[in-house]
């Protein structure tokens, strides 16, 4: 393949002249995976067509936001319409209002709302607010989770930066991030010794309570209760990070079907983004009322941002959320995520490779490991090469998934059976030849 025929190639090559790595996130230079970034030009319910013109089933859908596919038609009108009514105000407006009664009337462990525009963001604002609110300063992070890239939160995360093999960030400097505890997933006992030596120190706990950021690794019902019930006894905030899972593994967030298992399960804070903004730069942070209420203008706790509840963006999130809240959504969607795991396994197995998946509504995960990993160590003993192997075998048929090990996969209501089914088809292909 020469570079003038490979668009991507020399869209790279140009990209790179130019831009870090040329692109604007890590993740997305296929540094773990090797080989070129596909440069996308277009995308179209399930698909996406890079800029050699080859059409992809897209199984990132930009890492989440896309649940009703690309250019779903509902969304499309709402956003033109509000774009010919201006791009942004820098003034309140009253979808701003509708879309926080919108969020909130699903996920009634928040009073109230703040929008800003990205996940990081409402991380960092969240946990600014859990440190005005409590006076405290410690905070209580888990390796493998990712809640952003602000710098308190930069040790030991996941994703982007363990492709780099960085245990922390350069820029960051040791006393910023002195007060943050990194502990495993998924480990009470630890959990437990933490708090035991630091309780009344402790503004909150972070956490994703589907760790998505190491593909797809679920909090266990009892580390959940236990955390919940720490945080209670020592006056410290949980703060659940559903930036990932919010209004993707279900309409009441993740945070529902912990209630499911936990009788009165609540956290005191939630962070959203994603699927929120519906691929417009939107996130959010909420809880009760005596909480949110310590935010400026009201309280001491500062946060503000130019473009916060931007007239297109909340306009594209209220119209994917309406979408996505139609009675039955859920059902197809999760089914139709299933139908995709359960036949990736089958392919598997055919093949005489270790596999194994688990998925929730529309995020799902996969290991080249025979069972499902419990923490990040666990999920880092997979063969990089050989779930590498897999990427491009996929990739050169057609099949776009996460370029990295460490990540989930998302089905929107845009992908058919036939799509999962050619999925399928092309994966019993590769894995004969991993
Ligand atoms: C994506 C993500 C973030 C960061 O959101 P950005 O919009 O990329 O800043 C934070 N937390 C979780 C769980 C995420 O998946």
């Amino acid at each position: 393949m020469t570079h003038s025929t490979d668009s991507n190639q020399t869209l790279f090559e140009r990209a790179k002249a130019l831009i870090p790595g040329g692109v604007n996130s890590p993740v997305r230079a296929f540094r773990a995976v090797g080989g070129t970034p596909r440069f996308i030009q277009r995308a179209q319910g399930a698909y996406m067509w890079d800029a050699n013109g080859r059409r992809y089933i897209d199984y990132i859908g930009s890492w989440g936001p896309m649940i009703l596919g690309h250019g779903h038609p509902a969304v499309l009108e709402a956003v033109q319409k509000a774009a010919l009514e201006g791009f942004s105000f820098g003034a309140p407006t009253e979808r701003e209002v509708e879309l926080a009664e919108e969020i909130i009337r699903h996920v009634p462990s928040m009073e109230m709302i703040r929008l800003v525009s990205s996940g990081t963001e409402a991380g960092m604002s969240a946990i600014r607010l859990a440190r005005g609110a409590t006076g405290r300063a410690k905070i209580i992070k888990f390796n493998g989770c990712y809640h952003g890239h602000a710098d308190s939160l930069l040790v030991k995360a996941g994703s982007g930066l363990a492709t780099f093999g960085h245990a922390t960030s350069a820029g960051v400097p040791p006393e910023v991030v002195q007060h943050t505890l990194v502990l495993e997933y998924n480990d009470v006992a630890q959990l437990e010794e933490a708090f035991a030596l630091h309780g009344k120190d402790v503004a909150c706990v972070i956490m994703e309570p589907i760790a998505g950021n190491m593909n797809f690794v679920r909090a266990g019902v009892p580390f959940m209760r236990r955390a919940r019930e720490l945080c209670t006894q020592h006056g410290a905030l949980l703060v659940i990070d559903e930036v990932m899972t919010g209004f993707r593994v279900a309409l009441g967030g993740a945070q529902s079907l912990y209630a499911q298992q936990i009788p009165g399960f609540r956290p005191d804070l939630t962070v959203l983004g994603k699927v929120i903004g519906g691929g417009m730069p939107l996130a959010a942070f909420g809880g009760p009322r005596a909480i949110m209420e310590q935010l400026a203008p009201l309280g001491p706790v500062y946060q503000a941002g130019t473009l916060s509840g931007n007239p297109v963006a909340t306009a594209c999130g209220l119209a994917t959320l309406r979408e996505i809240a139609r009675p039955g959504f859920y059902e197809a969607l999760a089914a139709r995520t299933r139908a995709l795991t359960d036949g990736l396994t089958g392919a598997a197995q055919a093949a005489g490779v270790d596999f194994c998946a688990d998925s929730e509504g529309g995020m799902f995960g996969f290991f080249l490991l025979p069972r499902l990993p419990q923490n990040y160590p666990e999920v880092l003993t997979t063969d990089g090469a050989r779930f590498n192997r897999l990427f491009h075998g996929l990739l050169d048929g057609g099949v776009y998934i996460a370029p990295a090990l460490y990540e989930a996969g998302f089905v929107s209501a845009a992908h058919s059976a036939q799509d999962v089914a050619d999925t399928v088809a092309l994966a019993r292909e590769v894995f004969g030849k991993l």
